[in-house]
């Protein structure tokens, strides 16, 4: 089957297979490249890996950016201690699927990467904590991971290298919150999934108290590259502190929704109007989510930026993990943020007052102007209600939670305020 949505604008590096179904298969991988870039890491020093992933540039795809071979390089290395590498594929995020493609097409690039980033580290076993619902991607993940140990990638003394490691794929039950690291490692170690205060951050005590790595799907899945072709050629793309391509997930109200695979810094409106499609026949863009609900909304005029991590940040928004929600004209921006604030009041976990409070108080006020008992009075209670849940807890899902609505009345007031005014007038006949 053709994978839809192929565009030639498109770098296609990590999703140069989607759809090709023999990339899934062992003998498929090897035949495209496969497994290369392990023979070559497993003939190197651990410090030559780090160094070159370093080097390349790569940064964290799950949302944060943090380097990854400096992340790596925080592992301590002659303490003894079993180490343990934890490959993030819970994908949580709303408006993000690629990591989800990357295991249904390339399920071997995720193995590999996962052999690549535990040699580096000294980790003999690699746990991918994979979303419940990915019931298709887990299968076929399953299955490389058998076809990968039968073909003597995974299990004893790898290549007579002396490197022993296994790979262990551990389904999640579903919480937003199982994406972020730390109450991973708590739903992975059959706590209840509520993120852990840092320090010790998981480099120093991760799972089972042990050192830990953490990293991202597509991060893992762009290693095996830069081994095989080195940092310069993928600083080929991308920015100087944003090198690189990126698979980006569009969804919402545009021609040609999908995965979109360009370099880091791609003018991100050539990328929604031309690689998309643009906006739905006779429709205009009213408001985009760059990096997944979590992050500042923009406005639809407000998109001849970089899609880069620092373009984005001097946008006021944030890159977070690609996801790309698109609005049109005919979408309430009240309801949508609304919607977004109910679902953060029922992911959040509860440890924190501001958070398990303001997200709550947020929906209810929300609600409240949406249909039509709002008052001005209640934007300004809303903006102090998100000033509190920012920065003071012990994890970002209150700022998630509080980013759109700070951005959404600062760039749609108008919208907040027709519904209010409609509702006074409405009252006001009613008491006529
Ligand atoms: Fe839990 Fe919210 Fe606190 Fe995060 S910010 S730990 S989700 S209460």
């Amino acid at each position: 089957m053709a994978y839809p949505y192929k565009h030639p604008s498109e770098t296609l590096v990590l999703a140069k297979y989607f759809g090709d179904p023999e990339a899934r298969t062992l003998a498929g991988w090897e035949a495209r490249g496969g497994y290369r870039a392990l023979r070559k890491a497993l003939g190197s020093q651990r410090k030559e890996i780090i160094d070159e992933v370093k080097a390349s540039g790569l940064r964290g795809r799950g949302g944060a950016g943090f380097p990854t071979g400096v992340k790596w390089s925080f592992m301590p290395m002659a303490s003894g201690k079993q180490h343990y590498l934890l490959c993030n594929a819970d994908e949580s995020e709303p408006g993000t699927f690629k990591d989800r493609e990357l295991m249904r097409w390339t399920p071997h690039a995720l193995i590999e990467g996962c052999l690549i980033g535990a040699y580096a580290i000294q980790a003999s076993h690699a746990y991918i904590y994979i979303r419940g619902e990915f019931f298709e991607p887990a299968q076929i993940l399953a299955r490389a991971i058998e076809e990968a140990t039968a073909g003597g990638y995974l299990g004893k003394d790898l290549f007579g290298s002396g490197f022993d490691f296994e790979i262990i794929l551990h389904r999640g039950s579903g919480a937003y919150i199982c994406g972020e690291e730390t109450s991973l490692m708590n739903s992975f170690e059959g706590l209840r999934a509520t993120p852990r205060l840092k320090p010790p951050f998981p480099a120093q005590a991760g799972v089972y108290g042990l050192p830990t790595t953490i990293n991202n799907v597509e991060t893992l899945c762009a290693v095996p590259h830069i081994l095989n072709n080195g940092a310069e050629w993928y600083r080929q793309w991308g920015t100087e502190k944003s090198p690189g391509t990126k698979i980006f997930c569009v969804s919402g109200h545009v021609q040609k929704p999908g995965n979109y695979e360009v370099p880091l810094g791609f003018n991100f409106r050539e990328f929604i109007y031309d690689i998309c499609g643009g906006p739905l026949p006779g429709r205009t863009i009213k408001a985009v989510i760059p990096g997944g609900s979590s992050v500042p909304i923009l406005r639809g005029d407000e998109l001849d930026i970089g899609m880069d991590y620092e373009a984005m940040a001097a946008a006021g928004t944030m890159l977070g993990c690609g996801s790309v929600i698109v609005m049109d004209d005919t979408t309430d921006i009240v309801k949508q943020v609304r919607r977004m604030v109910d679902f953060y009041a029922h992911e959040s976990c509860g440890q924190c007052t501001p958070c398990r409070e303001g997200t709550a108080w947020g929906a209810k006020i929300l609600r409240r102007i949406e249909g039509g008992w709002g008052t001005e009075a209640d934007l300004e209670t809303l903006l102090e209600i998100s000033d509190n849940m920012a920065g003071k807890t012990i994890c970002v899902l209150s700022d998630a939670c509080a980013a759109p609505i700070t951005s959404s009345i600062e760039k749609f007031r108008e919208d907040y305020l027709a519904l209010i005014r409609r509702g006074e007038s409405l009252a006001r006949a009613r008491t006529a």
